[in-house]
């Protein structure tokens, strides 16, 4: 393995520089990692979770700033949801008809967001957005998505297109399409839109008649900030074409503001996508928004009428009473304790001013940028104007060694990913993550 990074990341790899301090910490040792496939290269195996920490299957402790990529934001296994998973698998979890918790949760996130509408409720991130688009394509009776380049919305084949950035040479570059196996006919019905820019207005009236939906991530999950100006000129070019406006915020959603990064933008969106968060750990996605939308994924009543008119939704597991029994103690939590955001952010800014002054002191070219819970490291950046180039000039080699590097130092990071702080983060975790950074710069420099 340590071979395989050297020659991969073209650094030397830190799983040796851990053995070599600490021979006892073996950081990757199942036997079985050909049998399964996993999202990281270098895995980490986890044997149980707590607060801000994760414990591998070799029982080395890390405080871990992947927050399972966002769903615990009350770190990992709180009381509040362990006690409601118990009590609700003890009373039968999933039946064909309804459940309290259920009915709680649709409320209470609709409160959060949409008042007085109707919540579908599913079984992750990706089929919300699914949800979505069909609603939106039944409502407007038109077929084409527009989407932003580098925005991510799960893995169906309309979401495969441009969603994140991929090595290309030396470069980072967007792809047209980030799965083998999508299917064109799909794929290609997705107009392309470039994030901030004032072409992406010029596209969707272009294409304004074809166009069920524009969906983006209001809160990028590569760029971290929102554009107010850019959604209300997006909201109105929508509304203004009888398009579904989408906010994507299922990894913001209950996240930066208990409503989500709508709120902290001011732009209402026509429908929005939640996940992660909602489901208290748990595998879970919800679709909210404008009753007069959602009518038309409407599944209560006789399925087998009305198919002409309404989105067909369905979902064995969906809004088992596990599931959302979970996910309604946490936000009910969140609820009562708002307090939660305004420490996140102000923990977020902080850490970020401690990382920065160790780049800083060190001279290293390096953007670390975030707030309310979520930040990235991105080296040798620039700030040119397009989203695409930002990330082109970005170090990526650099950030892949960066995670494994903090590893021998108790801390993990997530390749390829953004970083994520939960409630359960104390202030010694902040100053520890802050020291293991200094440290780790200091050996990649090596
Ligand atoms: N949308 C966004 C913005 C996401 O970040 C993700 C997942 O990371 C998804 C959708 C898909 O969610 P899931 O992984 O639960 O299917």
């Amino acid at each position: 393995l340590s071979r395989r990074f050297e020659e991969e990341i073209g650094a030397k790899s830190p799983l040796s520089l851990a053995i070599k301090d600490n021979p006892e910490r073996a950081l990757i040792a199942p036997t079985h990692l050909d049998r399964y496939v996993f999202p990281s290269q270098f895995p980490m195996i986890i044997e149980e979770a707590k607060g801000s920490r994760v414990r591998d299957i070799d029982g080395n402790d890390y405080i871990d700033l992947s927050c399972g990529y966002g769903p615990h934001i009350l770190g990992y296994a709180p009381e509040v949801a362990v006690e409601a998973i118990q009590k609700a698998a003890a009373k039968g979890a999933v039946n064909a008809m309804g459940n309290r918790a259920e009915l709680d949760l649709a409320e209470l996130i609709s409160d959060a967001f949409d008042p007085l509408t109707n919540v579908v409720l599913c079984n992750s991130g990706t089929e919300s957005v699914q949800v979505a688009l069909r609603i939106a394509r039944a409502a407007t009776r038109r077929d084409k998505v527009a989407k932003f380049e580098g925005h991510y919305h799960g893995f169906t084949d309309q979401g495969t297109v441009s969603s994140w950035f991929v090595f290309s040479g030396e470069k980072y570059k967007p792809r047209p399409i980030n799965s083998a196996g999508a299917q064109r006919a799909v794929t290609d019905r997705t107009v392309l839109l470039q994030y901030g820019h004032p072409s992406a207005i010029e596209s969707i009236t272009e294409h304004a008649e074809e166009l069920a939906a524009v969906i983006i991530e209001p809160m990028p999950g590569a760029t971290l900030d929102y554009d107010t100006p850019f959604l209300e000129q997006l909201r109105k070019v929508c509304t203004d074409n009888g398009i579904v406006l989408i906010f994507d915020e299922v990894v913001t959603g209950f996240r930066v503001h208990f409503g989500g990064a709508q709120h902290l933008a001011g732009v209402r969106p026509d429908l929005t996508c939640l996940g992660k968060i909602i489901g208290g750990g748990l595998p879970c996605g919800a679709v909210v928004g404008r009753p007069e939308i959602m009518e038309f994924g409407r599944t209560t009543g006789d399925p087998f009428r009305d198919v002409d008119e309404r989105a067909f939704v369905g979902g064995t597991m969906s809004g088992n009473s596990i599931t959302t029994s979970a996910g309604l103690a946490v936000l009910e939590y969140l609820g009562r304790h708002t307090d939660i955001y305004t420490d996140l952010d102000a923990n977020t800014r902080r850490l970020i001013g401690d990382l920065k002054a160790t780049t800083d002191e060190r001279g290293i070219a390096c953007k670390i940028k975030g707030s309310h819970s979520m930040f990235n490291i991105a080296f040798d950046y620039a700030s040119p104007k397009l989203v695409r180039d930002k990330i082109a000039g970005t170090n990526i080699k650099a950030s892949i060694a960066l995670a494994y590097y903090m590893r021998p130092h108790g801390v993990y990071f997530p390749e390829l990913h953004g970083l994520f702080l939960n409630a359960a983060h104390t202030t010694a975790d902040l100053d520890h993550i802050a020291e293991a950074f200094g440290k780790c710069v200091g050996e990649m420099e090596e």
